[in-house]
């Protein structure tokens, strides 16, 4: 049987075939799973749009853009109205202006500190306070972290506490919602050549290095990261909640 046989999975953070949502969104898919999209807003509905059509037609697709609290209401609101039960939410968003991803880290602005807080951190909370009400057979809600929230790393800056915050609010959604059965885990994944990663400053130069100083010397892939989401989503990790599991190729443990 396939891991996400009948589970309704929610998948936010897909702008096109090279986020990371989209190689969660196949790894569940593969798993038999039902999945339902968001999209932030007219920037990226085309070409979400686009890729579902051709690759994944009949899955349903939603407006939400994780500032507005009505756009995150009405989400839930049609999604209990159009599907009822969710099983699993993966939140694979987050966004800094890129001229707090570069140089001194005290130069941040209070408006770029908040933002980023904003739509990085806080929007798990919010999604989570109202996915918790349709997931009423359990199961497991994830986010996308990098080890940038652990240590200090060049540039990343501002995303790093923004993902300090975000570990911590997994640990903090997970002691609450494990009543309702429902677990809440963090994936730390390794540097992946996106949109968002391309606007830290200096990122391609930081992949390199990476390939050089890793256990297993080499970058991670979509694929790889998907393949543990949906582990994580699945029963198969029915003990694991308030986790944060590195993706990483073995990068965390270093000494650097
Ligand atoms: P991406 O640009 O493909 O995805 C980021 C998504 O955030 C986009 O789909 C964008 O539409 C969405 N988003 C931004 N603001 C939003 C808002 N206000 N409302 C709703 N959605 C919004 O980049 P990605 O690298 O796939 O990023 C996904 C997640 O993975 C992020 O949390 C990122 O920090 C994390 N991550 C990325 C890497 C990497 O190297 N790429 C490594 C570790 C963790």
């Amino acid at each position: 049987m396939s891991l996400l046989e009948n589970k309704n999975i929610l998948i936010m953070g897909v702008s096109n075939k090279w986020s990371i949502a989209w190689g969660i969104a196949k790894a569940c898919s593969r798993e038999g799973a039902n999945l339902i999209f968001t999209y932030e807003g007219e920037r990226t509905e085309r070409s979400v749009k686009q890729l579902l059509s051709s690759e994944m037609p009949d899955a349903k697709l939603y407006k939400c853009n994780v500032t507005d609290d009505m756009d995150i209401l009405r989400l839930f609101d049609d999604i209990k109205n159009d599907i009822g039960t969710l099983h699993g939410v993966v939140h694979s968003l987050a966004f800094a202006k890129k001229e707090e991803l570069e140089g001194n880290f005290s130069e941040t602005s209070r408006d770029g500190y908040l933002l980023a807080q904003n739509i990085s951190s806080y929007s798990l909370v919010a999604v989570s306070r109202y996915a918790k009400n349709l997931m009423t057979e359990g199961g497991g809600i994830i986010t996308l972290t990098y080890i940038g929230g652990e240590r200090a790393v060049p540039n990343y800056n501002v995303m790093g506490v923004a993902k300090a915050a975000l570990e911590s609010a997994v640990r903090y959604l997970a002691a609450e919602l494990g009543k309702n059965n429902i677990r809440v885990n963090s994936i730390s994944a390794g540097p992946i050549k996106t949109i968002s990663a391309r606007g830290v400053s200096n990122f391609t130069n930081m992949l390199k290095q990476y390939e050089g100083k890793v256990p297993l010397g080499r970058t991670v892939t979509q694929e790889e990261v998907g393949n543990t989401a949906a582990f994580l989503l699945s029963d198969l990790s029915q003990a694991i909640t308030g986790e944060n599991i590195h993706v990483d190729a073995g990068y965390h443990i270093l000494g650097l």
